[in-house]
């Protein structure tokens, strides 16, 4: 099936004046989950996202399918459980979520042993397993270190996960256009108008719908604010941010969880392919557009893990992204503030706000259960949203250019091959092949 440059412009040829069940603001883990698990109980849909598909948080996630060792020294069993049993389904359930091997460091900034050996043993039990934490005293030699248990989670691409839920979606008849901004939103007897521009091109649209979902990460209150002229209260954002390292000093086939002697915060070393990615921070902002790392979270990250690594040094360091969390709650301190997520209803607008990726299809289950009631429709829940889509024998990036949507060679570099955050030269090398197949589509 194509799902490309070409369907994206007969799809907007039509659009305009085009009614919808649900139109879908923000083409995240959340709107992707939500658009394939609506069309798969052949609801009418429209998911469009400003930018490309995943290009706000949803790939600059840390890349864990976890449940969150943190979460449960924080006494949230339930939602560890929640996410422990999403881990063990998207494990079971697709090839580009994969195991991931962890030590989690024991020195003086640490957690206490006895205190890791309970939560593993809980974590384990939690996740459906009885295996016992094991303490070993090999594999590191910095000052402090005492030894290391290993336990067991999941990683993936984060944004190829968004992707393959958009094409998943399409395949089951939603209409998905990435590069179309939702500027707009009148009330009308039935639903919403959404009015909508083109970021790729020229053109503004007006479609409606029975109900508009508010699935737009950090820009949450810039679309909820055009469709109430209010704010969500107790919304705040963070930042946080990675450092991409090459993974020569490192030298680790397994991920590393370790306390920041600096602070004592939880951060990660995770290797992937030719690099180690390092994180994370987490601070308050007040834009959802300042995601770019800061001199001071940079020098953070690198002071935290030099501790371990001594040789590291500013030039092994390749590139850093950042991401935004929307959280809901209050309190000083970000990393306190709970990650489970939000949902609120507003006349016609379904917002959500805080959905961890490895909890997304819990988050669209119950967010779909809310469209059902509004739409008076019953929804099969059970066991959706599905992952349909698999790229098959395709040269990967014709794949990502014809099967799914990729306009640019960010698009592709980024959100599709993941050579951005995998490679020690980022996809440059790749960038003029990519930049040729994208000319032979868009005839540009
Ligand atoms: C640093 C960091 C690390 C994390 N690590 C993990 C992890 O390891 N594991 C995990 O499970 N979770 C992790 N999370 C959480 C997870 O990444 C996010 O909660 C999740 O990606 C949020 O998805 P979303 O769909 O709500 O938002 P987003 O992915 O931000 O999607 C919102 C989309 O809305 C679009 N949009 C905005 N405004 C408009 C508009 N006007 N019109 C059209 N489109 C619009 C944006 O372009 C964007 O693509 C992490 C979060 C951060 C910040």
């Amino acid at each position: 099936m194509e799902f490309s440059y070409l369907t994206r412009k007969n799809e907007l040829e039509k659009l305009d004046g085009e009614s919808f069940d649900v139109v879908i603001v923000g083409g995240g883990i959340v709107g992707a989950g939500i658009a394939n698990l609506l069309s798969a109980n052949r609801l009418k849909i429209l998911l469009i996202d400003k930018s490309d598909f995943a290009s706000g948080t949803s790939s600059n996630s840390s890349k864990l399918i976890h449940g969150g060792l943190r979460y449960l020294s924080q006494g949230h069993l339930l939602l560890t459980r929640q996410l422990l049993k999403e881990r063990n389904y998207l494990l079971k359930n697709l090839d580009i979520v994969r195991k991931l091997s962890f030590d989690i460091l024991v020195d003086e900034s640490s957690w206490k042993k006895s205190s890791l050996y309970f939560g593993l043993f809980l974590y384990n039990l939690l996740g459906g397993s009885w295996r016992m934490p094991h303490f070993q005293k090999d594999g590191y030699s910095y000052p402090g270190y005492q030894g290391r248990f290993s336990y067991e989670d999941a990683s993936t691409n984060d944004a190829l996960l968004v992707v393959y839920n958009v094409v998943s979606a399409v395949m089951g008849g939603a209409i998905a256009i990435n590069y179309l901004e939702a500027t707009g939103f009148k009330e009308t007897t039935d639903g919403v108008e959404t009015i909508l521009v083109n970021r790729f091109g020229d053109g503004t649209y007006r479609v409606r719908s029975k109900i508009v979902v508010n699935a737009s990460g950090p820009w949450i209150n810039a679309i909820y604010g055009h469709y109430t002229s209010k704010n969500i209260e107790n919304l705040r954002l963070s930042k946080g941010s990675h450092l991409i390292l090459r993974s020569e000093k490192f030298n680790i086939d397994r991920a590393v969880a370790f306390r920041s002697h600096l602070d004592r915060r939880q951060m990660f070393i995770i290797p992937k392919g030719e690099v180690v990615i390092v994180g994370t921070t987490d601070m308050f902002i007040n834009s959802p557009d300042s995601s770019e790392i800061s001199r001071e979270e940079r020098n953070y990250i690198l002071d935290s893990v030099r501790k371990i690594f001594p040789s590291l040094q500013e030039q092994d360091v390749v590139g850093s992204y950042s991401g935004v969390r929307p959280l809901y709650g209050a309190g000083d301190d970000p990393g306190k503030v709970t990650r489970d997520f939000h949902i609120e209803l507003t006349g016609k607008m379904i917002s959500i706000m805080g959905v961890k990726i490895t909890d997304y299809r819990r988050a669209t289950r119950m967010i779909s259960k809310q469209i059902g009631t509004v739409l008076n429709r019953e929804l099969v829940l059970r066991e959706n949203p599905k992952v349909l889509y698999k790229r098959g024998n395709l040269d990967p990036i014709r794949a990502a250019i014809m099967q799914e949507c990729a306009l640019t060679v960010d698009d592709v570099v980024r959100r599709r091959l993941g050579y951005y955050y995998e490679s020690v030269d980022q996809g440059s090398s790749r960038k003029e092949e990519i930049s040729r197949m994208l000319s032979e589509v868009l005839g540009r």
